[in-house]
């Protein structure tokens, strides 16, 4: 499958999944955007070392996706989008009655409105290219809920809202609108939980790993980000020029149960 040719760009995705869907459009010929907020020099080697690697475009471009002017102008300066990934996103774990304002605001900034944002801004440059692929980076929690996760939760299964709104807006032009639903991927922001996870229920990195965060996944496997990027890569063909509006679960069957 070949988006040679295609910009696409990929909110925060200097690691993990982004990173992961950025190599696999990369893989297949798209030029490519990464961004994170961090600005730092690793983050321009990994764009230039993604470039080199696939023979694209790649570069690095920074914006707080916290910032609604940062996530337009993100896209702005860029020029063009054919593929818009919005992936960024941050977690918090606390019972409602103890979990920080400023947590609460920073989740649904980032994980939900930065992508309200960047679609209002690449979409008339999808209209303007007769073509576009909006991929919004929801979760098995944009379909179920976990406690402690309130504002993670509320922010993807908003995003699954934003995204069939996104299609019906865009029904009858070639663009299409759609949410990948990972189960657990083993990326930083998952590493990052895992310690306050085994201080909560008293319990060993193994049984966390396989009793808390893979008790939903009837796999008792994480998924990969090569899997996320091949399903992302699915959407941009032609065979998903239909699949619009809806959501695709990538979580070895946790919201089967
Ligand atoms: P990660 O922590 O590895 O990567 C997150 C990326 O977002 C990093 O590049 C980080 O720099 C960037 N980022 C964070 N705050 C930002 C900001 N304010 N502005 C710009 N960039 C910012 O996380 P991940 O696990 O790869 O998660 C990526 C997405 O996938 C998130 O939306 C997450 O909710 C979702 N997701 C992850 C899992 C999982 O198991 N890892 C499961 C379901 C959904």
């Amino acid at each position: 499958m070949s988006v040679s040719g295609k910009t696409a760009i990929v909110t925060g995705s200097t690691s993990g999944i982004g990173l992961g869907i950025a190599e696999e459009l990369a893989k297949a010929g798209a030029d490519i955007v990464l961004n994170s907020f961090t600005d730092s020099d690793e983050d321009h080697a990994l764009a230039e070392k993604l470039g080199k690697a696939h023979g694209v475009n790649a570069r690095y471009i920074s914006a707080d996706m916290s910032d609604p002017e940062a996530c337009r102008a993100l896209v702005e300066k860029v020029g063009a989008c054919d593929v818009l990934v919005n992936n960024a996103g941050i977690q918090h774990v606390a019972p409602i009655d103890q979990f920080p304002t400023g947590k609460w605001d920073a989740i649904i900034a980032i994980n939900l409105s930065s992508a309200f944002h960047t679609t209002a801004a690449a979409l008339p440059m999808m209209r303007k290219a007769g073509w576009g692929r909006v991929i919004n980076i929801s979760s098995a929690h944009g379909l179920t809920a976990s406690p402690y996760k309130s504002a993670y939760v509320a922010a993807k299964h908003g995003i699954v809202g934003l995204t069939k709104v996104t299609a019906l807006e865009t029904a009858q032009e070639p663009i299409t609108a759609n949410a990948i639903c990972p189960g657990y991927v083993l990326t930083p922001l998952v590493e990052e939980q895992i310690p306050d996870t085994m201080k909560e229920y008293d319990m060993s990195r193994e049984d966390v790993i396989r009793n808390v965060m893979l008790e939903r996944q009837p796999s008792k496997e994480f998924a990969t980000v090569e899997q996320l990027g091949g399903t992302a890569l699915y959407l941009c063909s032609d065979a998903a020029n239909q699949v619009t509006g809806t959501t695709i679960s990538v979580d070895g069957g946790w919201t089967a149960l």
